[in-house]
């Protein structure tokens, strides 16, 4: 976050507390954090969430982050954030939640009714949904070896297009490359909250299961730029900016692509890193196989930006072994 003036501001209200999801057979609790920053002074209502995903770790500090400083930042509006939506996956270090084998992020809206995920899914959309949210934040993380970006859903989804062009116009602020997803996910949190008008982002903020402080850093400087957007905060005097190859590609909204995938067996060998600028046909990785012999070798389907590696070392027909951010411009890669 840049240097900002300090000003004597009206005190704001931070609360944290519990929301009951689950008793356990010990007659133990299980419960969400829910974090709440809120100014004396009226404005709008944004929304941190993270860990939906229990290996995806970052984003729970980005947002304890923002709550270390948000009393002194505040100056209307508020800041609620579910830092912690999957805990019991997030203890396992799993991504679903173990004891459903349910992926959280594909139960939204969720059913009071319902599965365990949705059960889940549908306290935290409804808590959300009555705040009257101007902006919802779901940060997520990516593969081991990719770089930070923001992703905005398909437009083939049937969207309410007020919500979307707010949310693409959100994706621009947060100084982080912007890249459309290739596939419309109709129950992910994001899908279901702009279907219901609400502009939704989802910030990619590199790889999960660690802390990678850079990548913090990256994530509180989106999240800032977007409060300081919404005239929530005093004022930046610097804005952040993600450090690309080519800055002009943060103008743009690239299209997200994991092809093409891998058409023989072996070993990967990357030939281009998360961050490089690729263009179409060159060479991107070698697949080999047990004796090192060349089986196969992948090409750039258009100029993109490398988003990041699969992590896995050996790859099967039809893997995906890269995923690109397209420039504009170029041929849609249809699956
Ligand atoms: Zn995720």
């Amino acid at each position: 976050m840049g240097e900002r003036k300090s000003s004597a501001l009206p005190r704001t209200k931070i609360r944290y507390s519990l929301m009951r999801i689950l008793t356990g057979s010990d007659l133990s609790h299980r419960r969400l954090p829910l974090m709440s920053a809120v100014s004396p002074e009226p404005g709008p209502t944004v929304w941190l969430t993270a860990c939906s995903h229990g290996d995806e770790i970052g984003g729970i500090v980005v947002i304890q982050e923002i709550f270390r400083v948000i009393r002194r930042w505040l100056r209307r509006g508020s800041v609620h954030a579910f830092p912690l939506m999957n805990p019991i996956g997030f203890e396992t270090a799993t991504r679903h939640i173990p004891v459903s084998s349910e992926d959280l992020n594909r139960s939204f809206p969720g059913e009071p009714t319902g599965t365990l995920g949705k059960r889940i899914a549908h306290r935290i959309f409804e808590t959300i949904m009555d705040s009257g949210p101007a902006l919802v934040l779901d940060l997520h993380h990516d593969w081991i070896k990719s770089i930070p970006y923001a992703l905005i859903d398909s437009d083939e989804g049937a969207l309410p297009q007020g919500a979307r062009d707010r949310t693409r116009e959100f994706a621009q602020q947060t100084g982080l490359p912007v890249v459309m997803d290739s596939d419309v996910i109709p129950s992910s949190l994001s899908h279901n909250l702009l279907r219901r008008e609400v502009p939704a982002l989802t910030l990619e903020l590199g790889e999960s299961y660690i802390v990678n402080e850079r990548n913090v850093e990256f994530g509180l400087g989106a999240i800032w730029n977007l409060l300081d957007r919404l005239e929530m905060t005093e004022p930046q005097a610097e804005r952040f900016q993600y450090p690309l190859v080519k800055p002009s590609l943060l103008e743009e909204t690239l299209r997200y692509s994991d092809r093409p995938f891998s058409s023989r067996t072996g070993i990967v060998r990357f030939m281009t890193k998360p961050g490089d600028m690729v263009r179409e046909g060159q060479p991107i990785a070698r697949v080999v196989n047990a004796f090192g012999k060349l089986m196969e070798t992948v090409r750039a389907v258009g100029d993109a930006i490398v988003l990041g590696h699969t992590d896995s070392g050996v790859v099967f027909p039809g893997m995906p072994i890269m995923a690109f951010g397209l420039e504009p411009g170029e041929k849609k890669i249809s699956p």
